[in-house]
C-alpha cells in the first residue's frame, strides 16, 4: 500500500472558526492513519511520499449538494437540456474532472434529461446511468442522484421530465423514479402559475411517504414562498433554493429538521452575464433590477433560516442554472456576504452537505476516515476565496 504524508499544513474542517495550524496527516492506502502536530508526529513510514503542505490549508472534499452532471450550465443553461444523450454524457465527464480539480468530493444530482441513455438503453434519468457507470471509479465524485424533475404538467419548458396532471398520477411517476434506481425524489414545487403552488401539502405527501418507506429522501425545487410552505408541511427532507422563506417558516423548518440547499451565486452568473452577452434577459436595465431583487430576497431567506438554526448546505445549481461544476467557491462567498461566517459556510459546503445525503464520512476528516481531503491555498476561515485556489487533492493525486 502506498503512503504519502502531507506535512505541516493548516486545517480546516469546517465545524468552528479556529485554523488549526502546524497539522501532518498521513494517508496510507487511501485512508487517514492519523492527524498529528507536526512538531511531534513521530515514527512516519520510510517509503512514504512526502508531500510539503506548507501554506496550504487542507479542508474536507466539498459536497455539492446541488448539481446537475448531464448539464453544462451557460447562458443558454436552459436549451442546453435538449442537446443530443450522447453530447450530454461528454458533458458529464467534463464536470466530472471539472468537478474534482475543484476539490469537490460529492455530488448530488437533483435533476437530469429523462431520454435514452445511448450506453445502456434505458429510458429513465441520464444521471442514473452516469451514477452507476461511475461507481468505484477512480478520479470521479461520488453522486447521489435524483431521477428527473417530478412537475405538475406546464410548469417547466421542454419534455426531458415527468409530469403530472394530479395527485394520483405524481405519486405513480415518483413510484417510476424510484424504480429507475433514483436515491432520492425531486420535486418541483414551482407551479404553472408564478406564486401559487402546484400541490397541497396533502397531495405530496403520500409521495414522501413512499419515498421514505423505500429509504429515499424527498427534496422540493422551491423559488417562492407558496411552493416553499407546501413542501414543508408536507414533509420533505430539503428546500432547494428557498429564495423566498419567512420567519415562521424558518422556525418550522428547523423544528422539523428541513434542511435549506442555497443557490445565489446564480444571481451573480446573471449578473455577470449582463455585461459578458448580448442576452436581453440579462442586459436589459428593468430585468437587471428585478434579478438584484431577487438576489437580495434570497440573501434575506438564508440569514432568516441560518438566525432559525436551519441546517444548511449549498450547491452551486450547475448545469440546473448558468453557473459551472468548478464553482462551489463562488457560493461560498455568496453565504459569507448573505451572514454566515466562513467557517459556516465552509460548513455548509462540506459536513452539513454529507449529512443532508446520510454519508458519514462525506464532508469530513477523521482518523481512520478516507482521505478525502483537499489543499488550498490561502485561510477559508478568514477569506473564503481561498477556495478557488485548490492546489492539490488527496484523492486524485
Ligand atoms: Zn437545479
Amino acid at each position: 500500500m502506498t503512503s504519502t504524508i502531507y506535512r505541516d499544513g493548516a486545517l480546516a474542517d469546517g465545524r468552528s472558526d479556529r485554523l488549526q495550524v502546524g497539522v501532518t496527516i498521513l494517508v496510507v492506502g487511501g485512508s487517514i492513519e492519523w492527524i498529528r502536530p507536526s512538531d511531534d508526529a513521530g515514527e512516519t513510514p520510510a517509503d512514504a511520499e512526502i508531500v510539503d503542505a506548507s501554506g496550504t490549508t487542507i479542508i474536507p472534499g466539498m459536497v455539492d449538494c446541488h448539481s446537475h452532471l448531464t448539464l453544462p450550465g451557460g447562458a443558454h443553461w436552459i436549451e442546453r437540456i435538449d442537446d443530443p444523450a450522447e453530447r450530454l454524457l461528454e458533458v458529464a465527464e467534463h464536470n466530472a474532472r471539472l468537478l474534482t480539480n475543484a476539490g469537490v468530493r460529492w455530488a448530488r444530482d437533483v435533476g437530469a434529461p429523462r431520454v435514452e441513455d445511448p450506453v445502456d438503453g434505458r429510458v429513465r434519468a441520464l444521471s442514473l446511468g452516469v451514477r452507476d457507470r461511475w461507481r468505484g471509479q477512480a478520479g470521479y465524485p461520488y453522486v447521489t442522484a435524483a431521477g428527473t424533475w417530478l412537475a405538475k404538467t406546464g410548469s417547466l419548458p421542454g419534455e426531458r421530465m415527468v409530469e403530472a396532471d394530479d395527485a394520483a398520477q405524481l405519486l405513480q411517476l415518483a413510484i417510476g423514479q424510484l424504480d429507475d434506481g433514483a436515491d432520492l425524489l425531486k420535486l418541483y414545487l414551482d407551479g404553472p402559475e408564478r406564486g401559487v403552488a402546484p400541490w397541497t401539502a396533502d397531495e405530496i405527501r403520500p409521495v414522501v411517504e413512499t419515498a421514505h418507506a423505500r429509504g429515499a429522501k424527498v427534496t422540493a425545487h422551491t423559488s417562492d414562498l407558496a411552493g416553499a410552505r407546501v413542501g414543508v408541511e408536507g414533509g420533505v427532507d430539503a428546500l432547494e433554493h428557498g429564495m423566498e422563506l419567512d420567519a415562521d417558516l424558518a422556525a418550522t423548518m428547523a423544528a422539523q429538521g428541513t434542511a435549506l440547499v442555497s443557490t445565489l451565486a446564480i444571481f451573480r452568473s446573471w449578473a455577470s452575464f449582463g455585461t459578458t452577452t448580448s442576452i436581453e434577459r440579462f442586459t436589459e436595465p428593468k430585468r437587471r433590477a428585478a434579478t438584484r431583487d431577487r438576489q437580495a430576497r434570497a440573501e434575506e431567506s438564508v440569514r432568516l433560516a441560518h438566525a432559525a438554526g436551519v441546517a444548511i448546505a449549498t450547491g452551486t445549481d450547475f448545469g440546473g442554472g448558468s453557473t459551472r461544476a468548478n464553482q462551489l467557491a463562488w457560493e461560498v462567498e455568496c453565504l459569507v456576504a448573505a451572514g454566515l461566517e466562513p467557517w459556516e459556510a465552509l460548513g455548509a459546503a462540506t459536513w452539513r452537505g454529507g449529512e443532508l445525503l446520510g454519508e458519514p464520512d462525506a464532508g469530513v476528516i477523521r482518523e481512520g476516515g478516507p482521505a478525502d481531503f483537499a489543499l488550498v491555498h490561502g485561510d477559508p476561515l478568514s477569506d473564503p476565496t481561498a477556495l478557488w485556489r485548490v492546489w492539490r487533492v488527496a484523492w486524485a493525486t
